[in-house]
């Protein structure tokens, strides 16, 4: 079957979702909108990793959600005086994970914004002249005017190559939390569980686990905990350093610029505290160094490296992050490769400062990073990038670029 829709947005999480309800709010017609995603229903892949890993409060402040105006969550929440004090936690007026999703639900249903939320994968991107025809892997396809890649990472969780032995077999003995189709139980099966990583997620994961007094948790990590409030300097929100960021027209010093601003591995303090008020309390280990070999024994499975002694439990959880390559995978492989769609050095796409990679195809999340700066993944990214798209969806033709890219590019395609 063919549809049509004016606009196409490809992935429906957070970007995706907050993309779609800012082109309605410029007046973009739901029944010319599209959301194409795999999953029974919009923000899935957000609500099953965040509830994995047992967060209460979002890291970033309440100014960071899916409406458009900045204080509509506050204002969800009801008159301060009145507000349970478990809705926002200090610093920062964090939202608690549920007001975000109470929130973000109001909205896709004030919008019924799941009415153009069709349940598919796309497979491959044709461009025409006036349109863009995306066929999806069961079988339809859809046909726009303008499309937006919102992919994200999540398709490509980190596996460390130690790890892939106990992946195969018929009852694997890892599993990576963020990996579609894992939930981690209410009660773990499990008595012994090592997590790996040294993040934000890494050491909620354990926290949740080691609340299970049946369950004994060793969070193994390479390095110390890194205090680190945001995963990035506020200041990359705006233009305190964004305006050199975007100054700098060679992109493979962009990509080092984004590099050495994220504070990768990094947990906020006060989850540092809590983390080590655990393990002075015994209910959780935690061990500093590399697994470098993991195998099974009659017990469980063994994970073993240079600098520690071997640990043996019955269950180990990666929470070790995403894969750093271009998301996107064949699909987005495939466009580059048909279309000579430009990329930087790093793989990841050159595009002019509306988030444009093509006259009809806009990108937001990691592949708008060269643009947006190290946020660019983030709630605040999402907002960035749907500002810009909207931008141009006011346009009578938003396909016409308003002035050639200003970014400076090798033109090689290599992910
Ligand atoms: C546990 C956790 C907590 C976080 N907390 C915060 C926070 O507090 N504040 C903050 O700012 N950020 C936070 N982040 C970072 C970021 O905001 C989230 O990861 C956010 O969910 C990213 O949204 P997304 O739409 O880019 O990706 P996703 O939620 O992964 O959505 C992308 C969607 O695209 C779909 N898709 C991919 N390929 C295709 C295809 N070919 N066809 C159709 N659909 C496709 C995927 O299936 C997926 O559903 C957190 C991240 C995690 C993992």
């Amino acid at each position: 079957m063919s549809r049509r829709a004016e606009w196409l947005i490809i992935g429906g999480g957070v970007h995706g979702t907050h993309i779609a309800l800012r082109l309605l709010d410029a007046g973009i017609d739901r029944s010319s909108l599209r959301i194409l995603d795999p999953h029974p229903r919009l923000l899935d892949r957000w609500r099953r990793c965040s509830a994995t890993t047992g967060m209460t409060h979002l890291r970033s402040p309440a100014v960071h959600h899916l409406d458009t105006d900045p204080f509509a969550l506050l204002r969800f929440a009801g008159p301060a005086r009145h507000r349970p004090v478990e809705l926002f936690s200090a610093p920062y007026d964090r939202p608690s994970l549920d007001l975000f999703n109470r929130h973000a639900d109001a909205l896709i249903g004030a919008h019924a914004l799941h009415e153009a939320h069709t349940q598919g994968r796309a497979r491959r991107v044709e461009i025409h002249r006036d349109t863009v025809n995306v066929q999806l892997e069961e079988g339809d396809d859809i046909c726009c005017k303008h499309l937006v890649l919102a992919l994200g990472v999540g398709d490509q969780p980190k596996r460390p190559a130690w790890s892939e032995s106990l992946f195969s077999g018929p009852e694997p003995t890892v599993a990576h939390i963020f990996e579609d189709g894992f939930t981690l139980p209410e009660t773990p099966p499990w008595r012994r569980v090592a997590v790996i990583g040294g993040g934000i997620s890494a050491a909620q994961v354990a926290l949740r686990l080691a609340a299970d007094p049946c369950v004994f948790v060793t969070l193994i990590s390479r390095h110390e905990p890194r205090p680190a409030q945001f995963d990035s300097d506020p200041g990359w929100l705006g233009p305190k350093f964004l305006r050199a960021f975007v100054a700098e027209h060679d992109l493979d010093r962009r990509r080092c610029l984004i590099n050495g601003a994220r504070h990768r591995g990094s947990i906020p303090p006060q989850l540092i505290r809590t983390l080590r008020r655990t393990i002075r309390s015994g209910a959780l280990r935690w061990v500093q160094g590399g697994v470098e070999t993991a195998y099974s024994s009659p017990h469980g499975v063994v994970l073993e490296g240079a600098a520690t002694t071997p640990v043996e439990v019955d269950f180990v959880l990666l929470a070790t992050g995403f894969e750093a390559r271009r998301p996107g995978g064949a699909l987005v492989d495939q466009l580059v490769a048909d279309y000579q769609l430009p990329c930087a050095s790093c793989g990841y796409p050159a595009i002019d400062t509306n988030l444009r990679w093509h006259p009809r195809i806009f990108v937001s999340g990691p592949l708008a990073e060269l643009q947006l700066g190290p946020a660019a993944r983030n709630i605040a990214g999402a907002r960035h990038a749907a500002e810009r798209i909207t931008r141009v969806s006011r346009r009578r033709d938003p396909a016409t670029p308003r002035r050639p890219p200003h970014v400076s590019f090798r033109p090689t395609t290599a992910a």
